[in-house]
């Protein structure tokens, strides 16, 4: 096993992952910035080491300080967590090629993934579903990506190879705004990602977000996990997810979930990964790969009993997968809500000191947090500080836990989104299930 990992990340997935290491008997560093030397996992990691100043871009996102904090601790490996430099292909290529173990897939598939044309083509060649559209990239001649357009059907959206968070999109309703949107999105797209390809989509109205889950050892094993349902969002951020997703039935998951295996196979995909979908009338449309551990992984891992932390730490290590497909199986059902420093109206963070919290108990729940009394949220970055999960033998007693978890937690000094979540936990349409990704916004008024 790993003697020793630098985690390269900060709050929550810093203290998850470096819970998973201590119970594998794996040593820990904590890496952190001057605005966060009281992070949790810092004050309980074996070694830490200060990498630079609050802004990220000179200590989370500084690839030569990261590298030489595993030296001077000796450490073996480098977790990224999510964010930052999780799915940065040069990162993995210069941990790799300084001696240390990537905890995440190979340079090669990041790459490839990190570029939607050639992930589609990947997923294509694959046989998973992709949606309709200009299969590669956006030429010149306006006759041809009028054709296109018309052959797809509007409304068509114009998305950048190279987007990323939302960024670098455009919905086109008829012909007339065509050329325009595509000379924008390509300029847009030059300017943010330092590349102007885009390519066409058809745009779906009103769909649901699916992904799935996988896991694979780099050797050509890879099995699923099923899927989660993350509909539930605003400006393409995701704020409460569920495992398993509302009506999708057993055969479906398996069919899915198999093609996302299969994929993974094709390409030797190592670590964990997710395989991400718009879902619309019953079928699957891929749109992209994140390869590196989830935000809302839990929920697959309470339903599955899985830990997807410690397979990622197996895998790293060459130890391969602990599971076969057919050891897998799905019981129950997980809700996880984002607990955001924000103001729950206007949205705006509210960085601050902690002045109380109380976590919320009792049977099924789980809460991933590095909050504590007296803590200070620092302004500097993500405002998500804790993840609430509730598990049930059912969606409708999950959705009772949550409740009571959303009603007993406290969190005081700050704003918080807590007052959204009871709002959307007692909605009737989320209630019912099976919300696509605009009912939010609409019922935000947004
Ligand atoms: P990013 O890498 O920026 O997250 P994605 O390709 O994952 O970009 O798209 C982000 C979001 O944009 C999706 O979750 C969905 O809400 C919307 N979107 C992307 N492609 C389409 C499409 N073809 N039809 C409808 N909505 C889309």
């Amino acid at each position: 096993m790993l003697d020793k990992v630098v985690i390269a990340n900060r709050g929550e997935i810093a203290l998850r992952i470096l819970r998973a290491c201590r119970e594998m008997g794996i040593k820990t560093v904590a890496v952190h910035s001057e605005a966060d030397r009281n992070l949790k996992h810092v004050l309980l990691a074996d070694e830490s080491v200060c990498i630079g100043p609050a802004a990220s871009a000179e200590s989370y996102l500084n690839i030569p300080v990261l590298i030489a904090a595993a030296e001077v601790t000796d450490a073996v490996a480098i977790h990224p967590g999510y964010g930052f430099l999780a799915e940065n292909a040069d990162f993995a290529e210069r941990v790799e090629n300084s001696g240390y173990v990537f905890i995440g897939p190979r340079a090669e598939s990041i790459r490839t993934m990190g570029d939607k044309v050639a992930a589609i083509r990947a997923m294509k060649a694959a046989g998973v579903p992709c949606v309709p559209g200009s299969d590669g990239p956006l030429g010149d001649d306006d006759d041809t990506n009028l054709r296109l357009a018309r052959d797809i059907g509007y409304p068509i959206i114009i998305k950048a190879a190279a987007g990323g968070g939302g960024r670098g999109m455009r919905v086109v309703h008829s012909e007339a705004g065509l050329r325009n949107a595509i000379a924008l999105t390509r300029s847009e797209a030059q300017a943010a990602f330092g590349d102007s390809t885009v390519y066409m989509e058809k745009f779906l109205e009103t769909p649901r977000h699916i992904e799935f889950q996988v896991l694979a050892d780099g050797e050509g094993s890879a099995i699923h996990l099923g899927e989660r349902d993350c509909s539930m969002q605003r400006r393409h951020q995701k704020v409460s997810e569920e495992a398993p997703a509302p009506g999708i039935g057993e055969q479906q998951r398996t069919a899915m979930g198999e093609r996302c295996a299969e994929a993974c196979r094709r390409m030797n995909y190592r670590g964990a990964g997710t395989f991400e979908f718009l879902y619309q009338e019953g079928e699957f449309y891929f749109i992209e790969m994140n390869t590196r551990v989830q935000v809302e992984h839990p929920v697959t891992e309470m339903v599955t009993g899985v830990d997807i932390i410690k397979e990622q730490l197996r895998i790293a290590a060459g130890e391969g997968l602990s599971y076969a497909q057919e050891d897998i199986c799905w019981r129950g059902h997980a809700i996880e809500c984002r607990i955001n420093a924000e103001d729950p109206k206007t949205f705006m963070p509210s960085p601050g000191t902690i002045t109380q919290y109380h976590a919320p108990g009792g049977p099924g729940i789980r809460v991933d947090t590095h909050i504590y009394n007296g803590y200070a949220v620092p302004p500097h970055y993500d405002s998500m500080i804790a993840k609430l999960i509730a598990y049930g033998d059912e969606r409708g007693s999950a959705l009772a836990r949550m409740r009571g978890a959303l009603s007993e937690i406290v969190i005081d000094g700050i704003r918080t989104n807590i007052a959204l979540h009871q709002d959307i936990c007692n909605d009737a349409a989320f209630i019912a299930g099976g919300t696509d990704i605009h009912y939010l916004e609409k019922k935000l008024g947004l």
